[in-house]
């Protein structure tokens, strides 16, 4: 293929949120033979390259303005899958949704998801994504058993915790900026029942928030809270905490029958009656500072009495997928998702701080999501001993100024503070703070290894752009 012929594959792509554009020539390789030939066409162009998921990356991670994207969504085949062990070894293109589809019949769930199922495993590996689980199991990279990749140089490799283990910190997290990944070997977790046992329960204020996801943490296997980031003065970070645990074996007597499909797939219509594609129009009107606080607070009213229940896994897990293309829904600008990391000691006033900024600048957030997270060994890592807070912001004409410096702000807090990001959401964070954040030395460790991987600097996304290169 030579660079006229590409012209054809010429397309706009977007980010998840819809806040940002970038046309790219788009590939669609079904065989890892394939990903090495895009990059000798890359060398032959003078194009860069980067690899795309599902494109479900709230920022700029699974963009190449310019440049070529390979979509990897065609090399989807699960490749083995044993149900004694709780092994699968799948292509880097199959979602979250084939993988518990494929292996929850048989009592096992993936130990880590995100908050949607339709991620792939290539793009979950790559953010090295966490759950509502990471404060007990860490993220994604902790349950790979291997990976292969092929590099821009052609090569392609086997990483495993004790073989190639530099590039295997490095990859898991890495953001497909030092490698492809085209197959993945992981470890499922077996499970007894469909049904997690849920309790939830309001926070009155941003302390006692945090002080619950703080001393409940260790006796839940997961656990999340929702922030009204609208409500500001003595209610400021007032929410609810979902906490769930794991049936035991013989707890649901109904085990066969709650993990059959059929009890977990997200039912297509709400209250039997309205097709849940057709949801995010009638949001639309109420995706403004009123409406969002009004539903933010008769949310938080209806949480105010404690209970528990039990929920599908799916349920539990991807309650964002229940209404299909909810993010349409903050219109034609799109969402910007800002999720800071901070250590449990410091996040309290820092988030005090962004929040009550948010607010007297007139751009609230008008959704909050926490979680608890523990520190993990991966070399470009988001974690921290201490809580997440995703906020969502919607996005127009008229403030994308305002909330590019409001969000500018936020970085320089969370910094001050001691925290982190995450490079699937933010897309305003500069490389003066990444290099902060990170470190020298993790910085150095990076670039040594993109040397390595990729002599020829093939491998670039708008983020690399913006955060390394
Ligand atoms: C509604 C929603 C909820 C979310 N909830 C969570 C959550 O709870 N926890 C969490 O951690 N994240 C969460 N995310 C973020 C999401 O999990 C990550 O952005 C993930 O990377 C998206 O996967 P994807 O397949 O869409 O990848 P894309 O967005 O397409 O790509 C993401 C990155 O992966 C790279 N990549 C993709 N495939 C490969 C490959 N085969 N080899 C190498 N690199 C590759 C891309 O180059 C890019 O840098 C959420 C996102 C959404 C939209």
């Amino acid at each position: 293929m030579t660079l006229p012929d590409l012209e054809q594959h010429f397309v706009s792509l977007e980010n998840f949120g819809h806040s940002l554009r970038a046309p790219a020539y788009v590939l669609k390789p079904d065989r890892a033979e394939e990903i090495a030939e895009a990059f000798q066409l890359a060398r032959r162009t003078g194009l860069s390259l980067n690899a795309r998921g599902a494109g479900r990356s709230y920022n700029d991670a699974a963009l190449n303005g310019g440049g070529i994207v390979i979509e990897l969504g065609a090399m989807n085949r699960i490749l083995k899958w044993n149900a004694q062990t709780g092994v699968v070894v799948a292509e880097p293109g199959v979602t979250l949704q084939q993988l518990w589809q494929q292996v929850e019949p048989d009592g096992w769930w993936p130990p880590v998801v995100s908050g949607t199922m339709l991620t792939t495993l290539g793009g979950c590996l790559a953010a090295n994504v966490h759950g509502k689980n990471n404060f007990k199991v860490g993220p994604i990279g902790e349950h790979v058993i291997q990976f292969s990749a092929v590099l821009p140089t052609g090569a392609e490799l086997t990483c495993s915790p004790r073989k190639n283990a530099d590039l295997f910190y490095a990859m898991i997290g890495g953001f497909g900026m030092l490698g492809i990944f085209t197959s993945v070997t992981l470890q499922m977790k077996r499970v007894y029942s469909g049904l997690l046992e849920v309790s939830a329960r309001p926070s009155h204020n941003l302390h006692e928030h945090l002080a619950d996801l703080l001393e409940n943490a260790p006796n839940y296997d997961y656990i999340v809270g929702w922030l009204d980031a609208t409500a500001g003065g003595r209610a400021l970070g007032r929410g609810q905490i979902h906490a769930a645990n794991y049936l035991h074996e013989g707890e649901d007597r109904n085990a066969a029958r709650t993990m059959r499909l059929k009890n977990q797939v997200l039912p297509p219509r709400i209250f039997g009656v309205f097709p849940k594609s057709i949801v995010h129009f009638f949001m639309t009107p109420f995706m403004n500072d009123l409406g969002t606080s009004l539903i933010n607070t008769g949310k938080y009213i209806t949480s105010l009495p404690r209970h528990t229940f039990r929920e599908s896994h799916a349920a539990f897990h991807f309650l964002l997928d229940y209404i299909p293309d909810w993010e349409l829904a903050y219109g034609r600008a799109g969402l910007i998702e800002y999720q800071s990391f901070l250590p449990k000691e410091t996040a309290e006033a820092a988030w005090r701080e962004m929040l009550a900024l948010s607010l007297r600048r007139g751009l609230p957030s008008y959704l909050g999501v926490t979680k608890r997270h523990r520190p993990d060994k991966f070399l470009l890592s988001h974690a921290v001993d201490g809580f997440s807070n995703a906020m969502d912001f919607k996005v127009t004409r008229g403030n994308r100024r305002e909330l590019s410096r409001l969000l500018e702000d936020f970085d320089r807090i969370v910094v001050e503070a001691g925290g982190r990001f995450y490079f699937a959401k933010n897309s305003e964070t500069r490389r003066e703070t990444a290099a902060r954040f990170l470190g020298a030395r993790a910085i150095a460790e990076f670039k040594r290894l993109k040397k390595r991987c990729d002599p020829h600097g093939l491998l670039q996304s708008d983020l690399y752009r913006r955060l390394f290169a």
